[in-house]
């Protein structure tokens, strides 16, 4: 079993589900005591926000290289970074180390497709559903069709990221106005849903939508836990080429 590298804490709310997931999935896989071999790394949240409240990518990129590298010297075989929104440095990162990247939005697509979905409604931070490096990556490389909410919804979904379920709160009322989204994105021809910011199971799941719900976080975990356990590195450089 080859060592996971996780680059967490953003939030540590998420990073927890990713490590009792890839626990899970190595327990399932292999049986009785086994349990994942993983190296984290997890940042203070709150200096990162202000980064990208200021739009300072270029330092937090800085920061994430440099926690890459420690996993890289410390062992790690892959790297994920547990956060759909920091995948915007994904390139930089990935240009710091020698080991894979296994990129968020790309096993998320992976599934969507083999699941013969098209048009998935993304529901993410703002900076995820408004910039090109998600969106963008979804079309040009997997020939999907992603929609993302109209403007007041984009606004309401990212608070409740940052404003609750970051913090560990959670409200009915919440899910309720996700629901709403989600619905107004299925009049829109929404065919699925991404789950598209690693916080977002906490607060839905596909128990409470009537579309297929592709959820980043278990889907991550997942192609990191097949990479663990796959003998054949694939190929360095990943961030632009590896599917789980
Ligand atoms: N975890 C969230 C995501 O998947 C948001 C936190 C962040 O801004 O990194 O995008």
């Amino acid at each position: 079993m080859r060592t996971i590298g996780l680059i967490g804490g953003m939030s540590w709310e998420s990073t927890a589900v990713y490590y009792r997931r890839l626990n899970e999935q190595v327990r399932t896989r292999l049986g009785g005591l086994h349990s994942a071999e993983i190296l984290m790394r997890s940042v203070d949240f709150d200096a990162i926000v202000n980064l990208q409240k200021q739009g300072r990518w270029d330092d937090a990129c800085k920061i994430l290289a440099n926690i890459a590298r420690e996993l890289e010297e410390g062992g790690a075989g892959c790297l994920l970074i547990c956060t759909n929104t920091m995948h915007k440095l994904a390139e930089g990162v990935q240009q710091a180390v020698s080991i894979p990247l296994l990129h968020i939005a790309d096993v998320t697509a992976h599934a969507i497709r083999a699941d013969g979905c098209k048009r998935p409604l993304l529901l993410a931070t703002r900076y995820t559903m408004e910039q090109d490096f998600y969106v963008q990556r979804l079309r040009d490389q997997f020939a999907l069709d992603p929609i993302v909410p109209n403007e007041a919804d984009r606004i309401a979904v990212h608070d409740i990221i940052f404003d609750e379920l970051c913090q560990g709160v959670v409200h009915d009322r919440s899910r309720q106005l996700y629901l709403d989204v989600i619905a107004r994105g299925k009049l829109d021809g929404a065919d699925s849903v991404i789950l598209g910011c690693t916080e977002i199971c906490l607060l839905v799941g596909p128990q409470h939508v009537d579309l297929p719900v592709f959820d980043s976080t278990m889907l991550h975990a997942d192609a990191a836990v097949d990479f663990s356990m796959t003998k054949q590195a694939p190929h360095p450089r990943a961030a632009q080429s590896v599917h789980p």
